[in-house]
């Protein structure tokens, strides 16, 4: 059985994300190439080479790809479908953006973040919001797969496939690329982050959020997160959402701070290894899935932890 996986990268850099997608892929089979579409990711392509277990890397290249244009995706990886069994890439919004397209042309059913693999066609995957987890089994010939990278240990180091540039397709000659607006920030990316400290609706608004929630984030070098109560009303931009509807994230340490911990919002971060909850109601819900709870008031706790974490 071969696999390939779509690279996840900004051209630059290769996320970790295609690592852990990689140790999915191994899960299936031993035969795993690595496809980077993009513009100008040579050294993308050499870092995606230097994943322990990967055979090839196909680099694909056109100022299309380097868009990140779906069409464009889907027109590489379709024709390379004739020499793999599966494809797989992280369920990110341009997986979940390329990957039902490369399904469709191949008329086969997209299995969706997956979180586990048990055997080469049998895969478990989260629904009703993470409350329930379905095993699935594909009588497809090839199987296109999104994976939730968080439930997955990034593959090492120490590879060194080779990498071979492979046709770029004929771009995406219906779609048009306009403008992309990037947030900058110096903080880790939140999909990404180890730490990840959020706030909820009790901060009452955005002064207050960026009061309470960056200065602890700073200091914890932490990216920061916000419940979507947080972010409808105003508190937080649109992207620092986790959850069903936002991102989902396992980071070693999560903080949430003034969050009750619906189960829309635990759907995003209950696989955290470590959780910390202060919450000023000790029946929250957020409490059940809490390592280490806090019921007190954030203004008060906030300001101790800060105290305490400079003194350490
Ligand atoms: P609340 O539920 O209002 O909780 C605020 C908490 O703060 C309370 O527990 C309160 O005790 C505590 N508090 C108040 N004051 C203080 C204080 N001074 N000190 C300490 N604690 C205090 N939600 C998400 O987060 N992410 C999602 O992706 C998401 N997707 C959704 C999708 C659907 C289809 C639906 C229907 C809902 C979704 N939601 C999502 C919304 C979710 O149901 C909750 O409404 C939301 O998570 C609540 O946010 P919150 O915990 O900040 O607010």
């Amino acid at each position: 059985m071969a696999v390939l996986v779509i690279a996840d990268h900004d051209n630059a850099s290769l996320k970790d994300s295609t690592h852990k997608t990689v140790t999915a892929a191994l899960a299936l089979s031993s035969d795993v190439d690595i496809l980077v579409a993009g513009s100008g990711a040579k050294a993308v392509a050499e870092a995606a080479g230097k994943i322990a277990g990967v055979r090839k890397v196909l680099l694909a290249e056109s100022d299309a790809l380097g868009q990140g244009l779906a069409e464009a995706v889907t027109a590489v990886v379709v024709p390379l479908m004739s020499g793999y069994d599966a494809v797989l890439t992280p369920a990110t919004s341009q997986g979940k953006n390329f990957s039902p397209r490369i399904a469709a042309k191949l008329d086969v059913a997209q299995i969706s973040e997956i979180v586990e693999v048990v055997d080469a066609s049998t895969f478990v995957r989260p629904i009703y919001a993470g409350n329930a987890l379905e095993t699935v089994q594909s009588s497809d010939a090839k199987k296109v797969i999104t994976v939730r990278a968080t439930a997955f240990k990034a593959a090492g180091e120490g590879g060194s496939a080779s990498v071979e540039s492979t046709g770029a397709g004929d771009g995406a000659p219906k779609t048009k690329f306009v403008d992309q607006q990037l947030v900058k920030s110096a903080r880790p990316e939140l999909a990404g982050a180890k730490i990840v400290v959020s706030g909820g609706r009790a901060m009452g608004s955005a002064e207050e959020f960026q009061r309470v929630i960056d200065p602890l984030a700073d200091k914890l070098g932490a990216a920061i997160g916000a419940s979507r109560a947080a972010v409808d009303a105003g508190y937080a931009p649109n992207d620092y959402q986790v959850g069903q509807t936002g991102k989902v994230v396992a980071p070693e340490l999560y903080v949430a701070i003034g969050i009750s911990g619906a189960i829309q919002h635990l759907a995003g971060m209950k696989d955290s290894k470590i959780i910390v909850a202060i919450n000023k109601d000790a029946d929250a819900p957020i409490f059940q899935v809490a390592d280490f709870g806090l019921v007190s008031d954030y203004k008060t706790a906030v300001p101790e932890l800060m105290d305490a974490l400079a003194a350490a």
